[in-house]
């Protein structure tokens, strides 16, 4: 290939790269960026425990058993796979009061893979839990990752995305001591939090228990409104430009 022809076809690749990547990631940092601004004003004065990548056969029947003790409601999302394996826990989670949400089939990051995969994973997470309930759920992106085409695929299942404004850090290779995390809350006037409850490990699962504790004792003292996710904003329209689910 003459010189100019392969500086041609050079160029036009990464051209057309660059454009694929802004077109994938573009939307999606907007409405991440959109909603962390919406979420912290909905959370002044309210809790939102939130548990990702359950169900944990060992560990969620703990993890409600102890929310059922201080009579709290929260949100699970629950990965598809995990759901399937154990139908009686996402069925005694619902029985319970709390919501569920979607968080992929396989916790695919769509960062990462092609976008018919990280669509795929979203869609069929719908399927699984849909099994189980019939109400609308929300969809949070696995590792927070979202992209155009997994936003696209949660909105044609009329699901609002979230994330949160607070990270537990129950998975952090370094825990901190629970009452760091409870400070950030109380300094923000109440929060999303994100925690976890799958199976991973004695360490980090008596860290959410104690997380979990803290938190609601906070809330009681600072008089937050414990509340799930749909109900943050009274059931669906969450932040400005999504319609109600
Ligand atoms: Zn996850």
């Amino acid at each position: 290939m003459p010189w100019p022809l392969f500086i041609i076809s050079i160029s036009i690749t990464v051209a057309l790269i660059a454009l694929f990547v802004v077109v994938s990631l573009g939307p999606a940092v907007l409405v991440r960026h959109a909603q962390d601004t919406e979420l912290r004003h909905y959370t002044r004065g309210r809790l939102v425990l939130t548990y990702d990548d359950g169900p944990g056969k060992r560990f969620t029947p703990k993890l409600l058993d102890l929310l059922a003790q201080h009579e709290a409601r929260a949100t699970f999302y629950l990965v598809g796979f995990r759901a399937d394996d154990a139908p009686q826990l996402v069925e005694r989670t619902i029985a319970a009061g709390h919501e569920i949400g979607n968080h992929g089939y396989w916790h695919r990051n769509a960062w990462r893979v092609l976008p018919w995969r990280s669509m795929r994973d979203v869609r069929d997470g719908f399927r699984a839990l849909s099994k189980r309930s019939t109400r609308p759920m929300t969809y949070r992106p696995p590792f927070g990752n979202l992209t155009t085409w997994s936003w696209l695929t949660a909105r044609s299942h009329h699901a609002p995305v979230y994330w949160w404004t607070c990270d537990g850090r129950d998975q952090s290779s370094s825990i901190p001591d629970p009452s760091v995390v409870v400070h950030e809350v109380t300094k923000a006037g109440g929060g999303v939090v994100l925690m976890h409850s799958h199976d991973s490990g004695e360490h980090r699962e008596q860290y959410v228990l104690e997380l979990t504790k803290q938190l609601l004792h906070a809330a009681g003292v600072n008089g937050w409104k414990v509340c799930t996710i749909s109900a943050l904003t009274g059931g669906g329209a969450h932040w400005k430009g999504e319609a109600a689910a």
